[in-house]
């Protein structure tokens, strides 16, 4: 089932293609996990699809079929005109070899007699070499070719390549829409949950197991509970997390301490509490904004962290640590 939050932007897509005034290069920017990789896929068996082009007029002549040859072949990545370039598994970036090899093979006549796609994603962990090197290629497109790039913050792009490309918003859907895809696609499951986990990103969690999610979600609630309480074993618990899915759990202690803010927003404290310059205690977690936005802080460097060689279970236990409010105040 076609993801509906991008059924705008699909039909957009096909209109142009159909009118034959489709772009050389496009840039789809996401919001993570939104469903930019699908879109491009989508887009190169739109101009790939041997059927398409030959069925007759109208809209629908430009909706990939999904079953011809040239379809399935892009569906699993082994279509001869279809070129994909993310960063290679040791490294978070794409090298200047990746994109001279790619718009080498983008020069070419089509094996098949029609288009050749390039998809370059994450599009952002391009190098500023990198990206220079597909700069040539934006600015002397060859015939019947489209390149994509797929990134979450195209501001990192050098802006001479941004201006070359035109921008296709994808956008998170509404939570509820997220849990009737998910529910289509992958069968019942407490979707709700998963996505309060790991945010609105349904194309994260299509590929998750909904029971190990909410399973590590509530383990984790219970270790920053007890930690706010001052029980608990910090240095093991710190040990544990740091061992297994360490990025999404700290995407729970973040939801785990945003809720706490947001409770007090709900309250109505927080204005007179910032305006009085004041950090009362006494609420239920013992724990005031500073502390609990310090706390957030820090939970969002360790998220961004993950490559730098740092002692992640040190960081983890003096997290735990200093949840509990009686050992600051
Ligand atoms: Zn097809």
């Amino acid at each position: 089932m076609n993801p509906p939050w991008l059924g705008a932007e699909t039909a957009k897509l096909k209109a142009a293609f159909a009118a034959g005034r489709f772009p050389h290069a496009l840039l789809i920017h996401e919001a993570p996990g939104a469903g930019g990789d699908w879109l491009a896929g989508w887009i190169a068996r739109m101009v790939l699809c041997s059927q398409a082009r030959t069925q007759g007029s109208g809209e629908s002549a430009t909706s990939p079929c999904e079953h011809c040859r040239s379809c399935q072949r892009a569906a699993q990545g082994q279509h001869p005109d279809l070129m994909r370039v993310q960063p290679l598994e040791s490294s978070t970036q794409i090298r200047i070899e990746q994109v001279r090899e790619l718009s080498q093979e983008l020069s070419l006549t089509a094996h098949q007699g029609g288009y050749k796609v390039g998809i370059v994603s994450p599009a952002d962990t391009m190098n500023r070499f990198s990206a220079n090197a597909l700069l040539k290629t934006l600015e002397e497109p060859t015939k019947a070719t489209v390149l994509i790039l797929v990134a979450t913050q195209p501001s990192r792009l050098p802006a001479t390549i941004l201006s070359r490309c035109q921008r296709v918003r994808v956008r998170a859907p509404e939570r509820a829409e997220a849990v009737a895809w998910l529910e289509a696609t992958r069968g019942p499951g407490d979707w709700d949950r998963v996505l309060g986990v790991l945010g609105v990103a349904p194309m994260l969690a299509v590929a998750a197991d909904p029971a190990a999610v909410t399973e590590i979600a509530s383990e984790v609630r219970r270790g920053l509970e007890e930690a706010a309480a001052g029980q608990g074993d910090p240095v093991a618990t710190a040990e544990r997390w740091a061992r297994s899915e360490l990025p999404l759990r700290l995407s729970c202690v973040e939801n785990w301490l945003t809720d706490r803010i947001r409770g007090r927003l709900g309250a109505g404290s927080f204005f007179t509490e910032v305006r009085a310059g004041a950090h009362p205690r006494g609420h239920a977690d013992g724990l005031d904004w500073r502390q609990l936005f310090e706390l957030l802080d820090t939970v969002r460097d360790l998220r961004s962290s993950f490559d730098a060689p740092i002692n992640r279970g040190l960081a983890l236990e003096s997290l735990l640590r200093s949840l509990d409010a009686r050992r600051l105040n």
